[in-house]
């Protein structure tokens, strides 16, 4: 016996999805075979059983119930499979043999819609990075909003720009090519770590794209096309149909935000806290007060992507003033905001059929209020003092009032209509005439059959005599068994005998019955024959639809940065093109928020270019030191999106980049030691930073033998405030108080610690940063306050003491020059002689002619002076 033509037909279908766990459409069942039935039989926790395939054995099966689907796919993609639904394509009644089936949709992480298995404060990006030669383009959309965007670089090294764009999107699945992955490195390493679901797709059919007319619009760059096609034709199989809310491609160009690696990014805390990995605790969390979700994603996106350019700044921080200071207005327009729905998601489902009446409901709310938002924000800039008032208004021009789509679901769908779309009760009285009628029909007739049941009561004087309806009998008459000696005889007809009662029909009861079945049949067909169509009509209008919910989100997020502004008090930086980073009683966004003892006491910045580059900040642990550096960071990247800061006043001279070497991160996953990646972390800085940029050291060289970090930090020191090689605006916290004596050396290095004031045996932390050096590092009293046993300090002070005795003494031998300079010397000196070691060792003597010989010789000197 062979396999069974409907088992042959799965089979069929597995093969041209390989990747993917087949659904297999059976009656009311999806059901799954084979080795996938086990896989979702443990992923799932579904009961394992068999089916009968033609075979000898019987196939392992399994399956869900098709109306709980949902479900268990979000179970699937979240653990990271793919899912391909499987539908019967044609119709039982006209087909010819076996149901044709195939592949309807195929749910992969990075192209869901269904909005229980999405983060409504949180875009789902799919990506796709192409290399050509020197380019790479990155292009990512979300399906579930229609947005889609394409960017590249022709830079030496422009895959880490792509890398780190990637990192910060954090799609949800990158489809690529194979060769990429495995022709770089970087790239796979990148990925792996960071978790991302990785497609492999090798599409490259233009003509497929075309279809959408997407790539007709704009110009494009060969690796920007290239990868949008592969993008784009991956959504296009997945979804099987033409994925109509993507309309518009959204060019980007790179160098227009500020870069940031991915260490910057996680050591400031700025989409979350860097030791729970949760929202609290970020910059996110401080300023989303947004009101809508579509707000929401904005400011995240607007977060994660700082600008570089003054007047692009100066329209949001322009905005943000101009709701700040208008109480009234802005506080009525957060109230209206707080009515609009997740149009953008809707209105995405809306183009996929997915939406229900209660969706239209719900994007007809939104529409309502947008004529009185126009007309407040209007107001708002009229009231406003603003000089350029272009931004505000470009703004709220992209508002469109669509008041026609407004209109049409107002008039045609009923307020309150149920989830099902195929049960009737969603169009709207008035509407349609004929969906009048036919419910007249049936009312009249519901009517007709209460008066019978009346009318039979009476004169057959049976006061139980009850008139019921249900899917199989229809409508009939109920008697209980002890009435029935009262029917008279061969009024009715029997037509079920249940334990205590009898069920008896009229023929001018089934008259009535097919009276007002059929109007319901055909009310409800022709209900959801005009829901269709007012969905038709509504998707036409998905572009304004798309434009105004992106201008309703950017209103929402500038509203939100106003609304924080007042409630913690920030003020409006002075943003330039200078050198000059000026904070007045600055204070961290966060620390200042979470703060449990005390209040936060606020610091002054000044930075430049010239005499006030390179700050080198010491004093205790826990004084404040890392806090101050990344408070000067956040407050810069704060204001370089456009928001207000924490302080009495700041003047924010726009850096290009900030970079950020913090604390001891351990990447242990990726077999790297504490040391190896602050090393990575310091190269990075050392080979990117320019003197545009702002760069935060906490401690540099920590984890190796103190020689070898301090030398390090030392070196450190020298290349980044050294104006020639990098000359960035940098604020470098250390224990090596050795790099005091540097202030004197090199121009720009300046001194600074925390302040702190000894009581007795206890110190206390004044959190203020002051223009001199430490002079203890109070790690001992650290350690205590920690809790290390008394003994272990006691003997700790006791060594400390020895320690500083010897060191008093050799001092006082080297004649003035500082002991630890003269053995960093040695130190680097040893360096130099391994080096040179380690050339000779190198060359083969006998393949030397007299020229190479000559040749060697200049190096070694070389080496030896450099
Ligand atoms: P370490 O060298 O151990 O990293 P640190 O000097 O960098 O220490 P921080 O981590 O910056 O110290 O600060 C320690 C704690 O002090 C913070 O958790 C915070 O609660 C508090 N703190 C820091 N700065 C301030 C401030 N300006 N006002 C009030 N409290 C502060």
């Amino acid at each position: 016996m062979g396999i069974s033509p409907m088992m042959q037909q799965y089979l069929d279908i597995k093969e041209k999805n390989p990747d993917s766990i087949i659904f297999f459409r059976l009656g009311d069942f999806y059901e799954m075979f084979y080795e996938q039935a086990e896989l979702c039989s443990r992923e799932l926790e579904l009961t394992l059983t068999g089916k009968d395939c033609g075979e000898e054995k019987r196939a392992p099966m399994c399956g869900i119930p098709f109306h709980s689907v949902d479900s268990y796919i979000a179970k699937l993609v979240e653990k990271g499979y793919k899912v391909a639904i499987c539908e019967q394509v044609e119709d039982p009644k006209q087909a010819k043999g076996l149901v044709k089936r195939d592949v309807v949709k195929i749910i992969t992480p990075g192209t869901i819609i269904e909005n229980q298995m999405l983060d409504e404060k949180a875009n789902n990006y799919i990506a796709n990075i192409f290399n050509l030669g020197r380019s790479y383009a990155i292009s990512y959309t979300d399906i579930s909003t229609g947005e889609c965007y394409v960017t590249k670089t022709d830079e030496i090294n422009g895959m880490y720009k792509v890398v780190d764009e990637v990192l910060k999107l954090r799609p949800k699945e990158l489809v690529l090519e194979d060769s990429i992955l495995s022709n770089n490195y970087i790239m796979e390493n990148v990925v792996k770590r960071a978790g991302i679901y990785v497609s492999r797709y090798l599409k490259q059919d233009t003509e497929y794209i075309n279809q959408m007319g997407l790539l007709s619009t704009q110009k494009f760059d060969l690796v920007e096309e290239k990868s949008l096609t592969l993008l784009l034709n991956y959504i296009l199989d997945t979804q099987k149909n033409n994925s109509s809310q993507i309309n518009k491609i959204i060019k980007y160009d790179l160098t227009a935000y500020m870069r940031l690696d991915v260490n910057t990014r996680r050591n400031l805390e700025i989409t979350e806290s860097n030791m729970e990995k949760t929202k609290k605790g970020s910059l996110l969390w401080v300023l989303d007060k947004t009101t809508t979700a579509m707000g929401s994603r904005k400011m995240k996106h607007w977060i994660e992507n700082p600008l570089l350019d003054k007047n692009s700044i100066e329209d949001r921080l322009n905005a943000v003033e101009m709701l700040k200071n208008d109480l009234f207005n802005r506080k009525e327009l957060i109230s209206m905001l707080s009515e609009v729905r997740d149009a953008q998601r809707l209105s995405t489902k809306m183009v996929n059929a997915g939406v229900n009446a209660r969706d239209m409901i719900s994007l007809k709310n939104s529409f309502r209020v947008l004529p009185r938002i126009r007309e407040i924000f209007s107001e708002a800039i009229n009231l406003s003092g603003l000089k350029d008032k272009k931004y505000v208004t470009r703004l709220r021009d992209s508002i469109d009032e669509l008041q026609d789509v407004y209109s049409l679901i107002d008039a045609s769908i009923s307020e309150e209509p149920p989830i099902l779309i195929t049960e009737g009760g969603i169009i709207k009285p008035g509407y349609n005439t004929d969906v009048d009628e036919y419910r007249r029909a049936s009312t009249d007739g519901k009517n007709w059959i209460l008066q019978l049941e009346a009318k039979e009561r009476e004169e057959t004087g049976i006061k139980g005599l009850k008139i019921g309806f249900n899917n199989v009998f229809g409508y009939y008459i109920e008697i209980t068994k002890s009435n029935f000696k009262d029917i008279p005889e061969g009024r009715y007809v029997r037509k079920q005998t249940l334990t205590d009662k009898e069920r008896f029909i009229t023929p001018e009861l089934k008259e009535m019955e097919n009276k007002i079945l059929g109007s319901q049949e055909k009310l409800v067909a022709l209900e959801y024959k005009l829901f269709t169509e007012i969905r038709e009509k509504v998707s036409l209008e998905l572009v304004r639809i798309q434009q105004t919910a992106d201008a309703i989100a950017t209103l929402d997020v500038l509203c939100a940065l106003a609304q924080v502004a007042e409630d913690n008090n920030y003020i409006r930086p002075e943003m330039s093109y200078s050198d000059e980073i000026e904070i007045i009683e600055g204070r961290h966004p966060v620390v200042e928020r979470t703060i449990k003892d005390g209040t936060f006491i606020p610091n002054n910045t000044y930075l430049n270019n010239r005499d006030s580059c390179f700050h080198i900040i010491t004093g205790p642990n826990m004084a404040g030191k890392s806090t101050y550096m990344r408070q000067v960071a956040v407050l810069t990247y704060m204001a370089q999106i456009g928001s207000f800061v924490p302080a009495s006043s700041a003047k924010i001279g726009i850096v290009d980049r900030i970079f950020t070497r913090v604390g001891a991160s351990d990447d242990l996953a990726a077999g790297e030691s504490t040391f190896m990646v602050e090393m990575n972390e310091l190269a990075n800085i050392l080979e990117n930073a320019t003197s545009r940029s702002l760069v935060i050291l906490d401690e540099i060289g920590r984890g190796t033998s103190t020689y070898d970090g301090m030398a390090i930090a030392w070196a450190t020191v020298e290349y980044i405030a050294n104006k020639e090689k990098i000359g960035a605006k940098t604020l470098f916290a250390t224990h090596y108080h050795e790099l005091e004596q540097l202030e004197d050396k090199i121009e720009g290095v300046k001194n600074f610690s925390v302040a702190v004031k000894e009581k007795g045996e206890d110190v206390i932390f004044l959190r203020k940063i002051i223009p001199e050096p430490a002079d203890e590092s109070y790690g001992i009293y650290v350690a205590k306050l920690a809790g290390v046993p008394n003994i272990v300090v006691n003997r700790a002070k006791q060594i400390l003491k020895d320690l500083e005795k010897d060191m008093t003494l050799k001092k006082a031998k080297s004649n003035d020059v500082k002991v630890i300079t003269d053995s960093l010397q040695v130190d680097m000196f040893n360096y130099k002689l391994a080096e040179i070691g380690h050339m000779l060792d190198k060359i083969v003597l006998d393949e030397l002619t007299a020229k190479d010989a000559l040749d060697v010789l200049y190096k070694l000197k070389d080496k030896m002076n450099g």
